[in-house]
């Protein structure tokens, strides 16, 4: 995605999500459809690039391109994947450049002739480290992964399952990784398990592993469990085995709660849906507004704008139609598109704003600027005032685990305070709903979430801002570190 593009599609949405993961182990069943409809399932967490990796017990085929899941696999690319287990990715790089060498899996082969395909979900926070230690590149994350994996097994004769459990306990941040070999399917979570991964079953006794449950839903198996933080599953010919790598230290993200994950996900047995009404519901209590509709902003905002529209007897209407493609093609905006901004991805119902009093609900405010321009938008299209009402708190720190919202100094909750953002985006009313508001509407007590996007908190050391600058500077190949 060219620079210009991604301005429109950050002008045009909040945070952008990470990567989704997805595994099947299943002799016998058509292992690549599953994963391209486990990826479909999972495209909202990753829309530049999509690949599957199949192996048949002696031959892996990795086929991967830039795109949504549907440009990337025609039914012939899907019918070339022939074998009983698979690794599927969708990414959206938070580290690395947007291009085809970055896309996953990542596929590397021993010098002994393994075969290694390995999605990542997630952020290290220790590459440079890491890659001092190979005395290579740091290159992106999850290649380095891969590379520390492969060396492991040639180093020290050993199998993928076993040079995981040697190599994890070094990596520092985010990551729920898949990775396979010819013969068998591995799923592995950091200790704090900030990231999800799943585990499901299918009726024929196959095996999958998914970032969200809606991707084991949608190819019919049952969920079993959550891989638990710190701990390495290994699915073959034997069965499901659980090893541990890192003692459990939970601090799962309070932001897939508010709008990462798709409402019909279940996160430790709980619903994402009914936590966004709950939001929805504590935000009616702590800044309740005299209006004629509540609308949500799309499509995060919808539950949390529901329950909000619940509590208090204000009508729920559809004020804003989302076009839910803008922004995630490959085609170049002109200069005068671009002006379009927030135009090009969401278009207001007059029918429903003309003349009312609108209370909007939004997942939260990253830059600002989608803000005003909604805020602008249905002005123009008649509202009488508009009333935001958002359900996190002020963004005022970055986030190193694998969401890309902005760098400190264009986040505008990290300098302003409310009544300036209010100014700012010119509501005529601005509420975020409370850090203890949103973290009662969450079924997970505060000690076993990361809110470090809220507080600056970080439960898992971030290096200092220098040394991040430098990564980067390292990760795009700018500055003088160790080469491969
Ligand atoms: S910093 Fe924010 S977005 Fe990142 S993992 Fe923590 S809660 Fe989630």
């Amino acid at each position: 995605m060219s620079g210009d593009e991604q301005d429109v599609a950050r002008l045009a949405e909040g945070p952008r999500c990470e990567c989704g993961v997805f595994g099947v182990f299943a002799p016998g069943e058509d292992v690549a459809t599953l994963t391209y409809f486990g990826l479909f399932a999972l495209q909202h967490r990753g829309q530049e690039s999509a690949g599957i990796s199949v192996s048949d017990g002696r031959r892996t085929v990795v086929h991967r391109e830039m795109g949504l899941v549907s440009q990337v696999f025609a039914p012939a690319d899907l019918a070339a994947l022939d074998g009983h287990l698979a690794v599927g990715h969708c990414r959206y790089s938070t580290t690395g450049a947007s291009s085809w060498d970055n896309a996953q899996p990542v596929y590397r082969e021993t010098s002994g002739g393994s075969r290694i395909s390995l999605g990542h979900n997630g952020n290290l926070v220790n590459t440079a480290e890491l890659a001092a230690a190979l005395d290579v590149a740091p290159g992106t994350d999850s290649d380095l992964m891969s590379r520390l994996l492969v060396e492991r097994m040639e180093r020290d004769a050993v199998t993928l399952g076993d040079a995981i459990l040697r190599v994890a306990p070094a990596f520092r941040g985010a990551f729920s990784v898949v990775v396979s070999d010819e013969r068998s399917l591995h799923a592995f979570r950091d200790p704090q398990g900030v990231r999800p991964l799943q585990i499901g079953r299918l009726a024929g006794g196959g095996w999958v592993v998914a970032s969200e449950t809606s991707a084991l839903e949608i190819v019919g198996a049952v969920l079993v469990r959550d891989v638990e933080p710190g701990e390495l599953v290994t699915i073959d010919a034997d069965g499901l085995r659980s090893a541990r790598f890192a003692a459990a230290a939970p601090r799962f993200c309070l932001f897939e709660w508010v709008y990462l994950a798709r409402p019909d996900h279940r996160q430790d047995g709980a619903s994402v849906l009914a936590a966004r009404r709950r939001m929805g519901h504590r935000l009616a209590a702590e800044a309740p507004v005299a209006a004629d509709v509540v609308i949500p902003v799309p499509e995060a905002g919808r539950d949390a704008a529901s329950g909000f529209a619940e509590a208090t007897g204000i009508p729920f209407a559809d004020g804003l139609v989302k076009n839910r493609y803008v922004g995630r093609t490959f085609i170049q905006p002109t200069q005068s598109l671009r002006q379009l901004g927030i135009r090009l991805k969401l278009s207001p119902v007059r029918e429903v704003v003309e003349g009312k009093r609108l209370v909007v609900v939004d997942d939260s405010i990253v830059r600002g600027n989608t803000s005003r321009q909604l805020v602008a938008m249905l002005r123009g299209a008649g509202a009488a005032e508009v009333h935001l009402r958002i359900t996190s708190p002020p963004i005022t720190d970055p986030c190193y685990y694998g969401i890309d919202m902005a760098t400190r100094a264009e986040l505008i909750g990290a300098d302003l305070d409310v009544e300036q953002i209010r100014a700012f985006v010119d509501a005529d009313s601005l509420h975020y709903l409370s850090l203890d508001g949103l973290i009662d509407a969450v079924p997970q007590p505060a000690e076993r979430l990361c809110a470090a996007c809220f507080t600056g908190s970080y439960p898992i050391p971030v290096p200092a801002e220098d040394a991040r600058a430098a990564q980067a500077a390292l990760e795009l190949g700018l500055g003088d570190g160790p080469r491969a």
